[in-house]
């Protein structure tokens, strides 16, 4: 598998694709495997999650190193997500039994009434690059304590994290099979999906990549998960603290260099605030380091260079249309894929930083003359994953965010993902919930028991 460093566009060494062969004991070895698993005490599933804990810690910088290589985060980012991992770990190690236990549903008198959780089997995890650990330790951490077994296909540009992190279950003492990388490209995909042996897949990506997936394993009647792209809403509204909600907002567009599902990608400011709010966000925005992922910088380069050219051709398309640039709008001029910290404003409401996903550090801010409008511009998407809403008004925040339309909302905080709280979409974002009580009973039969 073809790897690119995108801080300097230099091609790293290829790492061996699995063939048909590889797969094909893949899928035997987790078939066998889930038969043990499965009835494996839960006790003993939460000890080596919290051994796989203790392993993320201990490589914490090498394997943050491997991700800064293979596709670009900021190396104190990189680290702080491989601690993200080890606190999702601790969570489930912690949790899983009170989110496992059998859930009594006094139905009638002297009958014995209740729903057990059990596994399923193996489950097929597609990953996209953006995150290439927390990703898959977010899927992991729940779904193999409770008794499935994980088969992961990564994206295609991180295959080295995907064989570190089938290491860090070894080293915690996983036994073999409980959780494997498959080496493959997504033509892959459905072959493995169609197998009788894999019972459920999940995939974090884009729409169209969980439009496929969903497709055959709705021919297939298998359960999916879908974390597909956002097109977050930041509302800004007339009473926010526009000082914090420039710098929140700056970094909630930014965070993984521009490249992150929940990031903050419409700015949606009230026209008694929205010059005050302008200025200071361009000013938080220009105050960003772009630079060398293994220096102290705030961005990186895009992860590949077919997706920066893509940002930038969203901005030229937009700018086209009538958009005014304040800040950034064109590729850095140096080796590899950066892009810097660009701010659009007058950007019309059917251009393509408007209506697409934008997978990078582009803002388009939007003036909106109340809070109804803004909520409505707020809706106006296909997507409905995160958002954030910023007002000095804890009520209001809360009733602007029940108005909006997407599976969760911040109020005066940016939207970020938390072991304890469930996690997903709706409409075209995707559906099922990941972490939490929720996210752990995405792929369990929850199996109803009535005792006379
Ligand atoms: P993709 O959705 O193409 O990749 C995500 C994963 O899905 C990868 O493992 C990929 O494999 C796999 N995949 C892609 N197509 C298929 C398919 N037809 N069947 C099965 N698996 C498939 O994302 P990209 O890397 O191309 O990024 C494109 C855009 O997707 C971004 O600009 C962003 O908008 C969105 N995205 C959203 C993410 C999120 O967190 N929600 C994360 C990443 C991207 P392979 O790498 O081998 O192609």
């Amino acid at each position: 598998m073809e790897r690119v460093n995108p801080a300097t566009g230099e091609a790293l060494d290829p790492i061996e694709a699995d063939d048909e062969t590889a797969v094909e004991e893949a899928l035997s070895t987790a078939e066998e495997t889930f038969a043990s698993w499965r009835d494996a005490p839960l006790s003993e599933r939460e000890e080596l999650l919290a051994n796989a804990a203790d392993v993320l810690r201990e490589n914490r910088d090498e394997y943050a190193e491997l991700m800064t290589t293979e596709m670009g985060k900021p190396l104190a980012a990189a680290r702080s997500e491989v601690e993200k991992c080890a606190w999702v770990c601790d969570y489930y190690a912690e949790h899983a039994s009170e989110h496992l236990q059998d859930e009594r549903i006094g139905a009638e008198p002297g009958v014995d009434s209740f729903v057990a959780y059990e596994p399923l089997g193996p489950i097929l995890a597609v990953m996209p690059w953006n995150f290439p650990f927390w990703q898959v330790f977010r899927f992991a951490a729940p779904h193999l304590t409770s008794g499935n077994v994980g088969l992961l296909k990564h994206a295609s540009n991180v295959p080295g994290c995907a064989a570190a992190i089938e290491n860090v279950f070894r080293e915690a003492g996983y036994p073999d099979g409980v959780f494997q990388a498959l080496l493959v490209g997504s033509d892959a995909v459905d072959d493995v999906i169609e197998d009788e042996r894999v019972k459920a897949v999940t995939l974090t990506g884009s729409e169209h990549a969980g439009r496929a997936v969903a497709e055959t394993a709705g021919a297939e009647l298998k359960k999916t998960v879908l974390e597909l792209g956002g097109s977050d809403p930041f509302v800004v509204l007339d009473d926010a603290d526009i000082a914090a909600a420039a710098e929140t907002g700056a970094r909630a567009r930014t965070i993984n260099s521009g490249q992150s599902c929940i990031a903050a990608k419409r700015f949606i400011v009230h026209e008694a605030v929205y010059d005050e709010f302008v200025d200071a966000f361009v000013a938080e925005m220009a105050a960003l380091d772009v630079g060398d992922p293994t220096d102290v910088v705030d961005l990186g380069p895009q992860a590949r260079a077919d997706l920066m050219h893509d940002l930038h051709d969203q901005v030229e398309r937009s700018v086209a249309a009538g958009a005014t640039v304040e800040l950034g709008g064109d590729p850095l001029d140096r080796d590899g894929f950066f892009y810097p910290p660009t701010v659009l404003t007058d950007v019309p409401r059917d251009s393509a930083v408007a209506d697409e996903e934008v997978f990078g550090p582009v803002a388009p801010v939007f003036e909106v003359a109340d809070e109804a409008e803004a909520i409505a511009l707020a809706n106006d998407t296909d997507l409905g994953l995160g958002g954030s809403v910023w007002t000095a008004d804890r009520e209001r925040g809360t009733r602007v965010a029940r108005e909006i339309e997407s599976g969760a909302v911040f109020v005066n905080e940016l939207t970020k993902s938390d072991p304890r709280l469930p996690f997903g979409g709706i409409d075209d974002s995707g559906y099922g919930r990941e972490l939490g009580e929720m996210g752990i009973h995405e792929f369990v039969n929850r199996k109803t028991i009535w005792v006379q």
